[in-house]
């Protein structure tokens, strides 16, 4: 069964079901579309993108460019790149790109699609579960430039998000896990629902069963929806999508974005939040060991090695940090957030512990 979800001003479609849905409904969609760009990395199985080609008619061009795997690929050059092709092959507005591929594909394919001729319509295929859940909705696109990640980029809706479970199967566990992070993060900050699934069902999640893993990302992608549509441009409620990243961004900026995953240290981000609201005297400590464990049962690591001092110049340059000023986003119960800036400094430190 396909579940559905609207986004935003513009009712995109985010539908989520198995392998059938790109017979069924990528058709329908691109049918006023001349040609198809197809973008993918050089890591996604050959078989997604010829699954994904085979319902399309053959009257129409296709192209397909696959870029390195990894954030390098993010780039200004790759960008240019694709633009260049999409010039050189008498792309225009009517055409269509589709991205097939995690957030590095879907940030970078964004950003071509919104810049190309000033917009043209593309259709999302994410492969990973944090893209699935995360970068389907928001409309963010954006590139790396030297002075730091996502520096370059612009707001542009997809057309349609067609989301396959049955490409997890594929994806490394590691990667796996670190969606599963932003997941326990929707089930924190806003649905409880979800953060109930995850108690009952810890072992068949880790086990990638498709059942349970579907109702996980539908859920999720009708939260961050729900959030998003309330505030597009980001100026109040959608801040608490940030729960877990103030101290996230910290651990990752300090190992150099290198040897943690982004969901990895959101998840050790979310334990340090929760006991910081904890803390700070908003949830109970009943509600905070629950949280811990679940990220215990799931096998989170914890921040040990890191201190508010080790920390303390990342947090201070971090994007979200106005006037000198963190802006933290922290529980008010299991499936309720807020932002605030204020907070008692001596629970703010030893919330690293
Ligand atoms: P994210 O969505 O977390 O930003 P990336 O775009 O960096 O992730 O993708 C993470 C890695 O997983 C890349 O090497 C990518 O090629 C690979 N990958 C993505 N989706 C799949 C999949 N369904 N099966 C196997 N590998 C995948
Ligand atoms: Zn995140």
């Amino acid at each position: 069964m396909i579940k559905k979800v609207l986004v935003g001003d513009e009712k995109y479609k985010v539908l989520i079901g198995k392998n059938d849905i790109f017979k069924n409904y990528l058709p329908d969609s691109i049918k006023n579309n001349k040609k198809i760009f197809i973008i993918s990395d050089k890591n996604i199985p050959t078989k997604y993108i010829e699954l994904i080609k085979r319902p399309i008619t053959s009257s129409k061009v296709v192209n397909i460019h696959k870029i390195k795997a990894g954030e390098e690929s993010k780039s200004f050059s790759n960008f240019q790149n694709i633009l260049n092709k999409l010039a050189k092959k008498k792309y225009d507005r009517s055409d269509c790109i589709i991205a097939i591929g995690g957030g590095v594909v879907g940030d970078l394919s964004g950003f071509v699609a919104a810049s190309y001729m000033r917009g043209i319509d593309y259709i999302q295929v994410p492969t990973t579960l944090l893209a699935q859940v995360d970068s389907s909705v928001g409309g963010k696109t954006a590139i790396n430039i030297e002075s730091g990640k996502n520096l370059v980029g612009a707001f542009k809706n997809p057309k349609l998000v067609l989301i396959s479970s049955s490409f997890l199967k594929t994806l490394p566990d590691r990667e796996f896990k670190a969606g599963i992070a932003e997941v326990i993060k929707y089930g924190l900050i806003y649905n409880k629902k979800i953060f109930k699934i995850f108690q009952k069902n810890c072992k068949l999640i880790l086990q990638k069963k498709p059942k349970i893993i579907e109702d996980l990302i539908y859920e999720s992608v009708k939260t961050k929806a729900k959030i998003v549509t309330e505030d597009e441009k980001e100026l109040g409620i959608r801040a608490v999508l940030n729960f877990g990243h103030t101290y996230g961004h910290a651990l990752e900026a300090q190992s150099n974005y290198k040897n943690i995953l982004h969901g990895e240290a959101v998840a050790m981000g979310m334990r340090m939040a929760s006991k910081m609201s904890m803390l700070e005297g908003h949830i109970n400590k009943d509600d905070y060991e629950k949280i811990t464990d679940l990220f215990d049962a799931l096998k989170f690591s914890k921040n040990t090695s890191n201190s508010y001092s080790d920390l303390k110049k990342f947090i201070m340059t971090d994007k979200k940090v106005k006037n000198g000023n963190i802006n933290l986003i922290l529980l008010k119960n299991i499936g309720e957030s807020f932002q605030t800036q204020k907070f008692d400094m001596e629970n703010f430190k030893r919330s690293f512990s």
